[in-house]
């Protein structure tokens, strides 16, 4: 439950800055103006993410009280959901399967990564990148 005083806050906030991509930013102004709220790294669940979440930060109480200062940056909110806090940070998202990766490989596992090589070393080979003797033409234009 957002009490008025909160309300009141993130209207000001809003008014001189946009709420896309700026949990971070809202919730560490929010705790600096309100020390009773500490913020909170979890992920929202919505039309856009339905069943993965999408990572995002906002202001809880000891009680558990919420209050998300840049919750209007989504269209609507399902639910908020707990992430293990213990768990390694993502580095970003698998290019083969969209899973959560943990180093820059670019990959959540030795198989898709095996596959991401094959795709990518195909093109490679397919655009005789790979051959020092490279017979292919390039057509002009
Ligand atoms: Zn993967």
């Amino acid at each position: 439950m957002t009490t008025a005083k909160y309300q009141t806050w993130i209207d000001r906030w809003r008014g001189s800055n946009d709420p896309v991509g700026a949990c971070v930013q809202a919730t560490n102004a929010m705790v600096a103006e309100f020390p009773e709220r500490t913020r909170v790294r979890r992920h929202v669940f919505g039309p856009r993410c339905p069943v993965t979440g999408w990572p995002h930060w906002w202001c809880e109480t000891d009680d558990g009280d919420l209050v998300d200062p840049s919750a209007s940056q989504f269209p609507a909110i399902f639910d908020y959901v707990a992430i293990d806090e213990s768990a390694p940070e993502p580095t970003g998202k698998c290019m083969e399967c969209g899973d959560y990766c943990y180093d820059t490989s670019g990959a959540c596992s030795p198989a898709c990564l095996a596959s991401l090589n094959t795709y990518y070393n195909g093109i490679i080979a397919d655009a005789g990148m790979l051959s020092p003797l490279n017979t292919k033409e390039i057509p002009d234009g």
